[in-house]
């Protein structure tokens, strides 16, 4: 192939999260990496919650959008291990998430959870379950302002 590594990650950019779409799969994790080989591409990805109906979708949004930029010998393969963990999220990524009003994982301290709106931590969990099963439902005591924590995993 006479494409780069680089080209096609810059290329995968462009896939976003089907929820979140300010952040793409390179800054969730999804991806992990990228082989050109003689004469395909290989796409590597692991996937987020098992049974996250949302995969499916990345996965056909990876399709056509290498299609889109005419790339057609390529394979995506999943990997199930090591297992995608929030741990795997870009700290632009995670930037990109604070700024969409969703609070990023915060590994060191899931009790001291930042508001996205006024970066106030004090704040309080209102559900434990959000729109999705990764995410929970916060509560800012300074702002009033609800929002999204994505929990770690
Ligand atoms: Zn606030």
């Amino acid at each position: 192939m006479v494409i780069s590594r680089e080209e096609i990650m810059k290329i995968l950019e462009e896939v976003k999260d089907p929820e979140i779409p300010v952040i793409s799969i390179y800054d969730l994790g999804i991806l992990r990496d990228v082989r050109v080989n003689e004469d395909d591409v290989e796409v590597i990805i692991t996937p987020t919650y098992t049974g996250c109906p949302a995969m499916l979708e990345i996965q056909k949004d990876i399709n056509n959008q290498l299609k889109k930029e005419g790339i057609n010998n390529f394979r995506v393969t999943t990997v199930l291990s090591p297992a995608w963990s929030t741990d795997f999220m870009t700290e632009e990524g995670k930037a990109k998430l604070m700024e969409y009003g969703i609070s990023p994982p915060n590994p060191s301290d899931e009790n001291d959870i930042e508001c996205p709106h006024c970066h106030s931590h004090n704040t309080k969990m209102l559900s434990q379950f959000g729109s999705t099963a990764c995410k929970a439902l916060y509560k800012c005591n300074d702002c009033q302002e609800p929002f999204y924590y994505f929990k770690c995993h």
